[in-house]
């Protein structure tokens, strides 16, 4: 029989994914693998039915159905505060996952190094590898996740094609301040690399933390390749739309590594998606207003169990770190969290380069309802301190 790639020796498959598979083999509340326990806005839904109705079954224009590019060129617009083309600064993707790795693809050669802040989502390990590339790790240090300069220079020293920046940050909570932005973007000026962003959670942000986009900054957009998708702000993580905005030289690139990957994403949801790119600005303060009484309801458990944390200033994950519980490291706390307390979450060594295995990482994207159980069962571990 042949052996299978020597590049699978390298990343693991996602233990987020197979946190999700343990909450259900124990029928625990899955607050381990990112996404909502509602559904999305009810104009969505009908505007995917409707576009089914309407006919559109075949193929959109691979690089994104004409309405769907035009409606996000608008909307970022407004939020980015760049004019995009859309035609010469967008690609439709299925999702952000594979607009992260259509980046990937389209700005590193193999052989090349990419710099990961740690701990990170655990793709870009994989993305990086699968692009044949070398992740350089640079620590982003708890409890506030703040990098240090002088490790991310000598990074960029060892000749780093590109970073990989998610922002506002899974796991960590961090929305990365508009000088450390400027931080970055001036080493990446210095060092001639490409900035990849993750900003996924771009409209969930806690007051008074601000999001700024990497490619708004000063020289930034024709080095910065910008992915996000419309999973988390409209609560349709299975739809599978995201997308990659950057300069015309570096989207000319990413269409052909688009189309090659998966020709192109879901043809009636793009149509119907043309419904929320268009909803107007009050949408997103609610949704900020939802998602910070679910992070306050739910760190309102932490605070009366006694577990301590890292305040999320955006995003809707939190690490608690579970050193008071003895002779246990994150893996084994997650098993036992799920079978004996009912609640599921991911180990924080997945998001970790260094040594780490006290954190673990629960996500709070639940109804009030959901939250208030999984608090109710996260009580019980009083005792265990
Ligand atoms: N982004 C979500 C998380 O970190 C979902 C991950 C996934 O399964 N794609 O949990």
């Amino acid at each position: 029989m042949p052996s299978t790639a020597d590049r699978l020796d390298f990343f693991t498959e996602s233990v987020i994914r197979e946190m999700t598979r343990v909450a259900n083999e124990y029928g625990a509340l899955n607050l381990s693998q990112g996404f909502p326990d509602f559904d999305p806005p009810v104009e969505l839904v009908n505007a995917a039915k409707k576009a089914l109705d309407d006919g559109y079954h075949q193929y959109a224009i691979t690089w994104g159905a004409e309405n769907f590019r035009k409606a996000l060129a608008e909307k970022q617009k407004h939020w980015m505060g760049l004019d995009l083309d859309p035609d010469e600064n967008i690609v439709v993707t299925c999702g952000s996952t594979e607009a992260m790795m259509v980046a990937m693809m389209t700005a590193v050669n193999p052989g090349d190094k990419v710099i990961v802040f740690s701990p990170f989502y655990e793709n870009y390990g994989a993305d990086t590898i699968l692009s044949g590339a070398d992740p350089i790790y640079v620590p982003l240090h708890p409890p506030d996740f703040n990098f240090d300069p002088d490790e991310l220079k000598s990074a960029f020293e060892k000749g780093a094609r590109a970073l990989v920046l998610c922002n506002p940050s899974n796991p960590a909570g961090k929305v990365f301040s508009k000088e450390e932005l400027e931080i970055i973007a001036d080493m990446a000026k210095e060092y001639d690399a490409f900035v990849i962003t993750d900003e996924v959670y771009e409209h969930i942000v806690y007051e008074p933390f601000k999001h700024t986009y990497m490619a708004s900054l000063p020289d930034m957009f024709e080095r910065t390749i910008s992915c996000s998708s419309l999973s988390k702000t409209y609560a349709v993580t299975g739809w599978r739309l995201g997308y990659v905005i950057a300069s015309a030289d570096v989207v000319n690139g990413a269409k052909k590594v688009h189309d090659f990957l998966t020709v192109g994403a879901a043809s009636p949801l793009q149509e119907a998606a043309v419904t929320a790119l268009n909803f107007p600005l009050d949408y997103y303060e609610k949704l900020q207003a939802k998602y910070t009484a679910m992070r306050d309801c739910f760190t309102s458990y932490l605070n009366e169990a006694g577990l301590s944390y890292t305040m999320p200033q955006g995003a809707y994950y939190i690490l608690v770190d579970i050193s008071a519980f003895k002779n246990t490291d994150d893996k084994q706390f997650c098993r036992w969290l799920a079978k004996e307390i009912g609640v599921a979450a991911v180990p924080g060594s997945s998001f970790s380069k260094e040594p780490v295995n006290h954190l673990v990482r629960f996500h709070f994207a639940k109804q009030i309802s959901t939250l208030k159980e999984a608090g109710e069962r996260l009580l019980k571990l009083k005792k265990y301190l």
